[in-house]
């Protein structure tokens, strides 16, 4: 399986990182060895600065290439939230040298995972979703605000990529990222079921 990322998908996330608006979706992948599935998270030695980024995320049920974009919805059936981790020192670093971002973003366990909920149950148009830190909340979502909807998402990654059965997409994250130190415990809630744990060592 491989882990496809969105970036710069809510646009208040898009301000507070200085980055504009992107005119088609933005998207980088993790591999496999980045998906985690255990509570408890090591922040890596290579960075100072370990950034959360809450994201909705959907689970593929059905192989596809070249999707479009009307019948997208039927090649996802679960939805769950994740984290995608950030060096964001490794990464800032990578920008400004105008590299690519694996080293900040796909390296292992960059990709919490919590419980996933049968698509059917939800409102897709408005999943609220919130990461807590220590009980306070950090990131509040909503899924109206997607610039690029799942089913566009789908539509535009599959013209490059085949999706297969399994593969998970992290559709972007809202505002509100920020920094994990070690004793931290991270809670992840969609519509206030909490779905996610996690426990920074
Ligand atoms: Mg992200």
């Amino acid at each position: 399986m491989k882990i496809i990322c969105i970036g710069r998908n809510y646009a208040n996330h898009a301000k507070e990182m200085n980055a504009e608006l992107p005119k088609e979706p933005v998207f980088f992948m993790k591999p496999e060895t980045a998906l985690l599935k255990d509570e408890d998270f090591y922040i890596p030695e290579f960075t100072k600065e370990l950034h959360h980024e809450l994201e909705v995320v959907l689970k593929i049920c059905k192989v596809g290439k070249n999707i479009q974009e009307q019948f997208a919805d039927k090649y996802y059936n679960e939805i769950g939230l994740g984290i995608d981790f950030t060096a964001r020192d490794l990464q800032s670093n990578c920008k400004s040298k105008g590299l690519p971002w694996e080293i900040a973003k796909a390296f292992d366990n960059s990709a919490p995972i919590g419980e996933f909920i049968d698509k059917t149950k939800l409102d897709l148009n408005k999943i609220i979703f919130e990461l807590k830190i220590n009980g306070v909340t950090r990131q509040l979502g909503n899924s109206k605000d997607l610039i690029f909807s799942f089913n566009k998402i789908i539509a535009y990654v599959s013209q490059f990529i085949t999706l297969k059965v399994g593969d998970l997409i992290y559709t972007g994250t809202p505002e509100g990222v920020g920094p994990v130190n070690i004793g931290d415990k991270l809670e992840g809630y969609l519509n206030n079921n909490k779905i996610l744990q996690l426990n920074i060592k």
